[in-house]
């Protein structure tokens, strides 16, 4: 409804278009890991990655990469 209200939504963290890389922690964009072929798929889930280097170490030890995501994560609380 307000005119202003449609750039602070854009700007919001949306899992729909983004994700986390498990290996640097930092955001990616899914459209562009997926051009890029920085997607790899593990039990089921679907990982995106920030750079080339990242799907190769993540699928050496996928399972210390995803615990070690979800430990930050709640290290990191609230915005
Ligand atoms: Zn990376």
């Amino acid at each position: 409804m307000s005119c202003c209200g449609n750039k602070n939504q854009e700007k919001q963290y949306d899992a729909k278009f983004q994700s986390t890389c498990p290996v640097m922690g930092s955001p990616v964009d899914k459209k562009i890991a997926e051009n890029k072929g920085l997607t790899r798929e593990y039990k089921g889930e679907k990982y995106y990655f920030c750079c080339g280097g990242c799907p190769e170490k993540f699928e050496k030890n996928p399972k210390s990469y995803i615990e070690k995501n979800s430990i930050s994560r709640d290290n990191g609380g609230c915005c």
